[in-house]
């Protein structure tokens, strides 16, 4: 009996650890972070960046039929710019990299569905591959190509923000490049789209907390700024306080993780 009984409570911890549905419900904006929506390659070692097209579907329904409102960029910035109230539940959906699967896979989902979407853009590797990945434990997959960002764009569903040229670690860099990779990038992206940037995404995360490369951020003329993985809930959107962190999707996540990510900031421990 006793036996049993320790057993019932290890299995309940474990529960409770998996699924932390006993943290506080936060109020604040909601921000999905996604990469690639599709099925991994094989050997991949970054399988859980990879959401299939099934489970995405699935998550944007919830997303909906739970009341939140899928905001763009541009429905930030003029919140921000009007000092208005954002809607009471509302997420922003964003991709990063670029990926040609965000153009196959998920804006024909996102455009169905009547969601928006928002992409982190790598200058450098557009209508190339993920070349910042080494190959060997992470296949190289096509990058949208200018016309299938700008056709993206004219939907409506769809805006962009900058990931940088190249994907580096900014907190490698002088910060003198550090700053170039991220200005240089908005500027470029701002000529191929035609469009004016206020987002940015830090590769990795990495910087995101450091003063003197989020002022060179902020100093490029972002208003929005990026990050994950820090924890700092509720997400704060007004600028120029801290970076804003998103919730990273796994391809893994069950859509009880959503509800959990939504509601808590997080799904596991
Ligand atoms: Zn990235």
């Amino acid at each position: 009996m006793t036996y049993l009984a320790a057993l019932l409570i290890l299995t309940a911890l474990a529960l409770c650890a998996r699924w932390t549905w006993w943290r506080k419900e936060i109020p604040g904006l909601r921000v999905l972070c996604y990469h690639k929506i599709g099925r991994p390659p094989a050997g991949s070692q970054l399988e859980d960046l990879w959401v299939s097209p099934r489970k995405f579907r699935v998550q944007v329904q919830y997303l909906l039929d739970h009341g939140y409102t899928t905001l763009l960029f541009s429905d930030l910035l003029k919140a921000f710019r009007e000092n208005s109230p954002l809607p009471e539940k509302c997420v922003l959906i964003t991709f990063d990299d670029g990926y040609e699967n965000n153009y196959l896979e998920a804006w024909p989902i996102l455009n169905e569905l009547g969601a928006k979407g928002n992409i982190f853009v790598v200058f450098n590797t557009i209508g190339k591959a993920n070349l910042w990945h080494d190959p060997a434990s992470e296949a190289w997959v096509n990058m949208a190509t200018p016309d299938q960002l700008r056709e993206m764009q004219s939907s409506g569903v769809i805006e962009y923000g900058s990931h940088t040229m190249s994907h580096p670690h900014l907190s490698a860099l002088s910060l003198d490049d550090a700053a170039w990779e991220m200005a240089e990038s908005k500027r470029q992206l701002e000529t191929v789209l035609g469009s004016v940037l206020c987002a940015f995404a830090y590769p990795y995360g990495d910087g995101a907390y450091s003063p003197e490369i989020r002022a060179k951020a902020l100093e490029a003329g972002y208003t929005f700024d990026f990050s994950f993985r820090h924890g700092k809930t509720p997400w704060p959107w007004d600028r120029p306080g801290s970076p804003i962190d998103r919730i990273f999707i796994r391809g893994s996540d069950t859509i009880w993780d959503l509800a959990l990510q939504l509601s808590r900031g997080f799904s596991r421990l």
